[in-house]
């Protein structure tokens, strides 16, 4: 009972290494600055342990930052994928709460506050934007 047979038609098929990267072009281009102090003297400073998220390396200010730091995805227990595809659902398919939270397997709370973190937050608004039109054939922004 309960998951629909084509799930796949509410999902954008994206990996977490996709999105991660769209979100550090969006937000760096190809060279990244200091989110804190803006300087571009920035070093890849290895990964985010147990994750192929990469850290990088003011040289100015000493501040250390990656792809995430500041967005609302950064100490985010759920998947890069799962915020993409709760967003999808709701602000492009239209899907209801209840019927997102049983296909993704996360509860009512959890897809609301992604919902409401999304609405607030324009580069993750962007993102779905992008992500959609790349993604989905049919979906237009
Ligand atoms: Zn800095």
């Amino acid at each position: 009972m309960g998951r629909p047979q084509d799930i796949s038609k509410c999902e954008i098929p994206i990996s977490e290494d996709e999105i991660l990267a769209a979100i550090r072009v969006m937000r760096f281009g190809e060279e990244p600055r200091c989110i804190y102090c803006g300087s571009d003297t920035v070093i890849k400073w290895g990964y985010i342990p147990h994750t192929n998220r990469q850290r990088y390396l003011c040289k100015k200010c000493g501040a250390t930052f990656n792809d995430l730091t500041g967005t609302p995805l950064e100490n985010s227990k759920i998947s890069l994928r799962d915020w993409i595809t709760i967003a999808y659902m709701f602000f492009r398919r239209g899907m209801k709460v209840s019927d997102i939270a049983r296909v993704t397997n996360h509860s009512p709370r959890t897809v609301i506050r992604v919902i409401n973190l999304v609405k607030e937050n324009s580069l993750l608004q962007n993102l779905l934007r992008k992500l959609a039109s790349e993604k989905v054939s049919g979906d237009r922004s």
